[in-house]
Formats: C-alpha cells, sequence, structure tokens
C-alpha cells in the first residue's frame, strides 16, 4: 500500500478518499463521481489544493479560521503543551494552567456576568451542555417542569442529537426522528423570504412577538429557555430587523426565561465585535462559543455561563462533562488564537477598516440581475438569489441555480462560497485585506455572470 501523502497523483488520494472516507453533509454517491478537491496546505487566507491551484477561502473554513491559516505562534503553542501536559482532565478535584487560563481570559472578554466556562469539542456538544445545564439550573430553583426550550425554524445549532433538535432544520430532523421531546420552535425572522409587503420592523416585531405567544400556549412554568444566534449563520446569514432582539429579551425577561445565545459563528470577532451580543445588544445568561475560539486550529468549544446560572448549578453536583472538556492543548491554542486577535488589533479592524470597506463592495453586487438582497454584519454576508428581483422570488428548486453558482462556478474560478437555499454566503478569515476583497467580489461577479 503506497503511503498517502500530499505528494500523490490527485486521482489516486481521491479514489482512497472515495473508497474509505464519509463525508459529512455530502451525498458521497454524487462526490464519488467526480471526486473531493483535496486542500494540502493554507497561509493566510489562501488555500493550496493537490494540483497546486490557489482557492480564496471566503468561508474560513467552516466559518471558524479568524486569524487565517498558517500562525507558526498556534503550532508552537500546542507543540509546547503537548510536551508539557499533553492531556490531564478537570473532572475529579483537579485542575490545570491552560484551562484556568483560558477560562479567565473569556470571563475578561465576554459581556456582562458572564463570568463562567463550561468547556466542550465544539459547537454541538455546547449546546448539548446547555440543554442540560438549564434544565438543571430550573430543577435545582425548585421548578424541575421548567424544560421546554424554544428555538426557531431555520436555526443550526450543531449535529449532535442535542443540538440537532435545538436546530430548526427539518431535513436534519428527518434523519433520526429528532427534535427530542421538550423543544419548540418559532418562525425565523427572515423578513426577505416571508415578509412579503410588511414593513420590515413590523415584521420583526410580530416575529419576535411569536415568542411570547408560544410560552403562553406551552405555560410559561413549563419554559425553560430561548435560544438563538444573533444572526442565523448557516440557515443563511439572516439578519433579524432592527427592534427584533429588543423584544425577545423583553419577553424572556417578563416570563423569567432564561437566554442562551448561540455565538459559534458571531463570537470572536465576525462581527466587528468580541461577541454578536455586543453588536446587536444582547445580554444572554448563557452563551454558547466554539469556531473562532481557537481558529479552528484544534477543536474546542464551551459554554460561557452567567453568575446567575453558575451560583444555582454550583450548589449540585451537575452530571455532565467531556473527556475532552477543557483539553490542555486545546485550552493553550485557544489562549494563543485569543492573544493574537486582541495584540494584532484584528477585532478593532474589522469593525473600522475591513468590514466597512467589505460592505461596500457587498453591495456593490446588488446591480446584478440575479441579486435581490445584499445583506452583511461584520464579516459576513449573504446574496439572495432570484430570477424576479420585483417578486423576491427564489428560483425554481430543480433549476438548481444557486447550487450551480457556487459549486461549479465560484469552485471553478477558485473562490470557496457556500450556499443555503437561494442564499449565497461568505464569512472571510477575519484578516482579510482590502486588495483580497476587490478579489473575493470581482471572483463572485465572475462567477454570477457566467450562470447569467
Ligand atoms: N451553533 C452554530 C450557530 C453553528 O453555526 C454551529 C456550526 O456551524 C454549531 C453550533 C455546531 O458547532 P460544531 O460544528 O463545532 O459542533
Amino acid at each position: 500500500m503506497n503511503k498517502i501523502t500530499n505528494h500523490l497523483p490527485t486521482a489516486e488520494l481521491q479514489a482512497i478518499d472515495a473508497a474509505h472516507h464519509m463525508h459529512p453533509f455530502t451525498a458521497d454517491g454524487e462526490l464519488k463521481q467526480k471526486g473531493a478537491r483535496v486542500i494540502t496546505s493554507a497561509k493566510g487566507i489562501w488555500l493550496k489544493d493537490s494540483e497546486g491551484e490557489q482557492v480564496l477561502d471566503a468561508m474560513a473554513g467552516l466559518w471558524c479560521v479568524n486569524i487565517g491559516y498558517g500562525r507558526d505562534e498556534l503550532a508552537d503553542v500546542a507543540a509546547r503543551q503537548m510536551r508539557e501536559l499533553p492531556y490531564y482532565n478537570t473532572f475529579f478535584q483537579t485542575t490545570h494552567v491552560p484551562a484556568i487560563a483560558l477560562a479567565q481570559k473569556l470571563a475578561e472578554l465576554a459581556p456582562g456576568d458572564l463570568n463562567h466556562v463550561f468547556y466542550a469539542n465544539g459547537g454541538s456538544d455546547a449546546n448539548d451542555t446547555n440543554i442540560r445545564m438549564v434544565r438543571t439550573y430550573w430543577a435545582e430553583k425548585g421548578q424541575p417542569e421548567r424544560e421546554v426550550i424554544i428555538s426557531r425554524w431555520n436555526a443550526y445549532h450543531g449535529s449532535t442529537i442535542g443540538g440537532t433538535s435545538l436546530g430548526g432544520m427539518k431535513g436534519m430532523h428527518g434523519q433520526g426522528s429528532l427534535p427530542i421531546p421538550g423543544i419548540e420552535f418559532i418562525d425565523q425572522p427572515n423578513w426577505y423570504a416571508e415578509g412579503g409587503d410588511t414593513d420590515p420592523e413590523a415584521f420583526g416585531l410580530e416575529r419576535a412577538q411569536q415568542l411570547e405567544a408560544k410560552i403562553k400556549e406551552i405555560g410559561p412554568e413549563k419554559v425553560a429557555a430561548f435560544i438563538g444566534e444573533p444572526v442565523q449563520g448557516a440557515g443563511g446569514v439572516i439578519v433579524a430587523p432592527d427592534g427584533y432582539w429588543a423584544e425577545i429579551q423583553r419577553i424572556c425577561r417578563k416570563y423569567d426565561i432564561l437566554l442562551i445565545v448561540d455565538e459559534v459563528i458571531t463570537g470572536f470577532g465576525r462581527t466587528g465585535n468580541w461577541f454578536g451580543s455586543q453588536t446587536l445588544d444582547i445580554k444572554p445568561d448563557i452563551m454558547t462559543v466554539a469556531k473562532g475560539l481557537s481558529s479552528g486550529y484544534v477543536p474546542i468549544g464551551a459554554s460561557i455561563v452567567s453568575d446567575k446560572v453558575a451560583d444555582v448549578l454550583a450548589a449540585t453536583e451537575f452530571n455532565h462533562g467531556y473527556t475532552y472538556s477543557g483539553h490542555p492543548v486545546a485550552c493553550a491554542v485557544a489562549l494563543e488564537n485569543l492573544r493574537i486577535l486582541q495584540e494584532e488589533g484584528i477585532v478593532d479592524r474589522v469593525r473600522e477598516d475591513t468590514a466597512p470597506y467589505l460592505a461596500e463592495k457587498w453591495h456593490s453586487l446588488a446591480d446584478h440581475p440575479f441579486v435581490g438582497e445584499t445583506k452583511i454584519v461584520g464579516m459576513m454576508a449573504s446574496l439572495a438569489l432570484t430570477p424576479d428581483k420585483s417578486k423576491r422570488a427564489p428560483f425554481a428548486a430543480d433549476t438548481g441555480t444557486v447550487g450551480y453558482i457556487t459549486r461549479e462556478r465560484c469552485f471553478a474560478n477558485n473562490l470557496i462560497m457556500r450556499h443555503v437555499g437561494d442564499r449565497m454566503i461568505i464569512s472571510p478569515p477575519l484578516v482579510i485585506t482590502r486588495a483580497e476583497i476587490d478579489t473575493l467580489i470581482e471572483r463572485a461577479r465572475k462567477s454570477l455572470d457566467e450562470a447569467y
């Protein structure tokens, strides 16, 4: 058997991949026909594939490589930590320096009284933690019947049983008989697709008020929490109309319902502040983080928990945790990632310079005949594509136009963008420069033109 290295011919790597590797969120039978693109290395915002092509990664991997690829400092820290203490748990009356230092740093960066960190391996299992945490919180407060968590259709909260259940992706619920009991949904605040002729703010308010109606329907005494992404990411970069989050928070406060904000995408500078909650003026009781926490260099996630919730949990044994909760290598790498984000002023530069520049360029795509809406918050953006701008009508599902643009045209033009339904989305590394933004926009426009 050949040793598998970057030097094998692409076709050979693809054949072995097709024979043995099951790809997430992929129809493997279809992928087998054309072969997966083999990525061999990366630097900054640029991927290199096995054919030597340089590909502009406008998705930062999966919305995660915030500091860009190829930062040696993270590799050095990981190697150092592996030599010093490659693993130890924090379960049974022990702790270690990387877990302590990262928890302190997260408490410093997170807004309000989010001062406590429960570690996970990624966003999905951090949300699993949240399900158990809010239910345990209410049980400890003498209200064990408060079990229901309200979420939103088209939300993405991960791929574990709990994460999928909290998410509002019907296609995911259909595989595996989900959601689990005790999860309810309200509609998403997607004015473009569902708002018709209503004023966007009135529509946003109406969608937020569905929360109150849902709480009354279930009975406030049975509701534990509401969960939402500040900006729905994997659902298509859906930005709620102004006023939406204020109304959601008013309702949560009125019924004493915990607010879980899933910042797995919006955390660590993506929206131009450290957290999307700061950009959108949200005050969560629990925040889910992952992805940008380590810029994707190692798997790590966490629930950042308020004094209010942590104080109650501290009174009991919370029978929950993962072998790799607070993994020392992951914590050390995340800490170094946060140091780079902070000391290099990357979040400030996004807010003050590159995000406004990207916004100007992004909105310039609105003149394309296929583009019905351009949306952007910080460094996450979407285009809604339509064959008829006046009606904001989506493309017929069978034409596959949007998939064709992102999968075929962008791919051929060495630009990684994604599509969700009729929306094309980007979430580039936060270190993208103005010149690279120009290249991104040129390639996106070219891809759109080739499909028109
Ligand atoms: N929550 C949100 C908002 C996400 O976007 C994601 C992943 O895209 C997750 C949770 C799941 O995170 P992970 O894939 O690290 O489990």
